[in-house]
């Protein structure tokens, strides 16, 4: 492997050759657990004035001060400034982190948000790495890539955890919270223009995701603003405006525009993609998708399954099961990868009857999205409680035991048009 070596003053190199590097529990000297105590990754915008370039603060103990293979609490808040800077495009830097900290040789990055978590390796500890490196890479990556817009950058990395936690609920949460809430006031009508996202080619070459204010990226982590924001910090990259001319069918999301920008971007490999629809011209799929929904033929409905379950599913596979059929950016009519988030969408299968569809989901999953499919299935179909009447594995992981199930709780997927 040919290893590039940015300049950045950290003891150990850094390299794209170590993203994918694992460290496992015997080799790691310390562990940063969002799951179990309090930590967050955090963006902000600031006047220029209140920045002092490259000053990097270590606020609590550092890692020398941490046993060998315990856990603790991190946060680290990357302060940004400059005249074309919008808190816009603060999401869009915090996606990168895990890309960067998984550069550094023997650290390990997982999440976004208040859900990260990252190990750092007991050969990387021993080279001298300590907290204050965590900054000088995130400050090295942000002033170099996003040199168009930030002019001035300094990074906190706090490791007290009495402030992480206070912090994680009085400014992270809430800065998370407000950017939800400016995208959920956001429809698809209420928009000029799409967004195409070419992010994964790079593994998947047909691959083209259309982003949409009720529609994100099948990863979950690319929204219609951080598309938007992405297109402004880089007009020429991997977001490109698609504009909403030629409408072919309202009730699919049907736009000769949309296809015009998806044979353009996959170079020719597709031809029409609809927004809304999981049966006619379904948007493809990378390998990154947060969930696979696919159709389960005898409740006339379908199962969506996240990457975190191990279990079996009505449908007769598993998740690998499926993403092995539904990946690599080709279309299969009838299985959709997307983000969790799209779950609870107005939008989500629309053409197809919507979210009354969902018949199975595993229970962590239905937990995870209850309160905002609930609130949907209230406004679109006067549902109350609709998630009681979606299955999961505790009900059934097959199709009879399923529709058994969903009889009884008269869900309203028995009673639609046939899918097929
Ligand atoms: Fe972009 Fe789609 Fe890949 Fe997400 S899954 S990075 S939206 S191409
Ligand atoms: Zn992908």
């Amino acid at each position: 492997i040919k290893i590039k070596i940015t300049n950045i003053d950290i003891p150990v190199a850094f390299a794209s050759a170590f993203e994918g590097e694992i460290i496992r529990r015997g080799d790691m000297q310390v562990e940063f657990d969002g799951s179990r105590v309090d930590c967050f990754e955090l963006v902000q915008s600031k006047d220029v004035t209140e920045i002092e370039d490259h000053k990097i603060e270590v606020i609590g103990p550092d890692l020398d001060e941490f046993e060998v293979g315990s856990k603790h609490n991190i946060g680290y808040i990357v302060e940004v400034g400059g005249k074309s800077m919008q808190s816009d495009f603060e999401p869009v830097f915090e996606r990168k982190f895990h890309s960067y900290l998984n550069c550094v040789e023997g650290m390990m990055h997982t999440g976004q948000r208040d859900m990260i978590r990252i190990r750092i390796s007991k050969d990387t500890y021993n080279a001298g790495f300590r907290a204050k490196h965590i900054g000088e890479v995130l400050y090295a990556k942000v002033k170099s890539e996003f040199a168009a817009v930030v002019d001035k950058c300094q990074v906190k990395v706090i490791t007290d955890p009495e402030m992480c936690t206070k912090l994680r609920h009085e400014l992270a949460i809430p800065s998370f919270d407000k950017r939800d809430e400016r995208l959920s006031t956001l429809t698809d009508e209420g928009v000029d223009v799409y967004y195409s996202c070419i992010m994964c080619q790079a593994f998947s070459p047909s691959h083209v995701c259309v982003v949409t204010p009720e529609r994100l990226g099948l990863c979950g982590a690319v929204s219609w603003l951080d598309a938007k924001a992405t297109n402004e910090l880089d007009p020429q990259g991997p977001c490109q405006v698609i504009t909403k001319g030629g409408l072919i069918d309202e009730r699919t999301g049907a736009y000769q525009d949309v296809n015009d920008a998806v044979r353009k971007y996959s170079q020719g490999a597709l031809e029409n993609v609809t927004l809304y629809s999981i049966i006619e011209d379904p948007m493809t799929s990378c390998g990154c998708f947060e969930c696979i929904c696919g159709i389960e033929p005898l409740s006339n409905g379908v199962c969506i399954v996240n990457r975190e379950y191990a279990g079996m599913t009505p449908i007769g596979m598993t998740f690998p099961e499926l993403a092995s059929m539904t990946g690599g950016g080709v279309q299969t009519p009838g299985f959709m990868g997307h983000g969790k988030h799209f779950i609870a969408s107005k939008k989500f299968m629309k053409a197809e009857g919507g979210i009354a569809r969902i018949v199975w989901m595993p229970k962590e999953l239905k937990e995870t999205v209850a309160e905002r499919l609930n609130a949907t299935a209230k406004e679109l179909y006067g549902i109350d409680n609709f998630t009681d009447m979606v299955g999961d594995e505790t009900v059934a992981e097959d199709p009879e035991t399923l529709l058994a199930y969903l009889e009884e709780k008269g869900h309203p997927a028995l009673s639609m048009e046939p899918m097929m």
